[in-house]
């Protein structure tokens, strides 16, 4: 019998293209989503697969269907969306993890979380491996969902070691691609689209900042590998890329591939923005043999034919 393979924000920008991956590798895929910030465009072409169902629910409330294994990555990721809601996104965080967990247990699924390189918040050790407990700030703008991914976090431990679920925790750094929002706030999908439509460049701070971009295919890659490997390794394992760019080359860089004539402006650095940050992925290399392989400019020019066709469309 095929697994039954449960992703909850499935039709969001890196859960489309795990549900595409996991049905081609032959799993019977169940995508779970609200569509907050997922759409079900992401995900139309799948709609029709004999193996694919979509259920639209928040995961905030409970979850009774039968599993195998669990991708919990329903939850928003990019600063504008969750904090348009702050309380939604820390329920969201927390409840979607307790829900999950519990079904897992229910049904002896394996589960894996969706973490983030925000547990590090602003980080004093650079670049991060997974030993570093961070340095976050409990009250602040970001504290919804960074405060809210250490806690999942937490609950999958508790999980695991109360329980014996069979936990899988990954922290994500900076992915992006195809399937981003146009309005998706974060700084590779503003910067493409603002270029390609000719308008300003915002460069928030002076631009110094810098942040290590990963292709969402590597990404998914490394989600696979960490759910398919051996029993007992828990994570948490950094995935992400660790090349390092600051926001003002990753601006000239877009300007440039995008052939644009848009000028560059600068705009209050946000509340708590880390100002560097990179991972270190010796451990995904060690126990998952994984390691990305798109290159930044590579990846841009992907994503900015994606951008392209949107804008042509919309
Ligand atoms: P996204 O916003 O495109 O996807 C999140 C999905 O979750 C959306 O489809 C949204 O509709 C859904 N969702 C949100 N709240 C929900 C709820 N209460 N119930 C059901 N569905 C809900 O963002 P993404 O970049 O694809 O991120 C996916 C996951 O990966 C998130 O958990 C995010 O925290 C994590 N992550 C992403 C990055 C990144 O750079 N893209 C970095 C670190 C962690
Ligand atoms: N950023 C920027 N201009 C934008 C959007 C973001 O300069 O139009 C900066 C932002 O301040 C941060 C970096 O780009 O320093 C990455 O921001 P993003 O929202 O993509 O992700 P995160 O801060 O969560 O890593």
């Amino acid at each position: 019998m095929k697994k039954r393979v449960l992703v909850t924000g499935g039709a969001g920008f890196i859960g489309s293209h795990l549900c595409e991956k996991l049905l081609g590798m032959g799993y019977d895929v169940i995508c779970v989503d609200n569509l907050f910030t997922g759409q079900k465009d992401n995900i139309r072409h799948l709609m029709n697969h004999p193996y694919f169902e979509f259920i639209r629910r928040d995961v905030t409330g409970e979850i009774y269907i039968e599993c195998d294994q669990i991708y919990n990555l329903a939850c928003p990721a990019s600063p504008v969306h969750y904090q348009y809601d702050p309380i939604k996104t820390g329920k969201t965080s927390f409840l979607g993890a307790l829900h999950t967990l519990g079904l897992a247990k229910r049904c002896h699924a394996r589960i894996l979380q969706a973490s983030t390189s925000e547990v590090y918040g602003d980080p004093e050790v650079h670049p991060q491996p997974e030993s570093y407990r961070g340095c976050v700030n409990p009250i602040g703008i970001r504290s919804c969902y960074d405060e809210g991914k250490r806690m999942a976090e937490t609950l999958f431990f508790d999980y695991h070691r109360q329980h014996g679920v069979d936990i899988k925790v990954v922290r994500i750094f900076n992915t992006y691609g195809p399937r981003m929002r146009m309005d998706d706030g974060r700084v590779v999908s503003n910067f493409i689209v603002q270029a390609l439509r000719g308008e300003p460049v915002t460069i928030y701070g002076d631009g110094s900042q810098t942040r290590s971009f990963c292709y969402v295919s590597d990404l998914v890659d490394g989600l696979v590998k960490m759910m398919e490997s051996e029993s007992g390794f828990t994570g948490p394992v950094n995935l992400g890329n660790p090349g390092e760019f600051s926001m003002l080359e990753l601006a000239q860089k877009v300007i440039k591939m995008t052939g644009s004539k848009s000028e560059i402006v600068y705009r209050p650095l946000p509340q708590d923005d880390p100002l560097q940050r990179k991972p270190m992925i010796g451990l995904a290399g060690q126990k998952l043999g994984w390691q990305p392989k798109v290159a930044l400019e590579q990846g841009l020019e992907k994503t900015i034919g994606y951008f392209r066709d949107c804008i042509r469309t919309a």
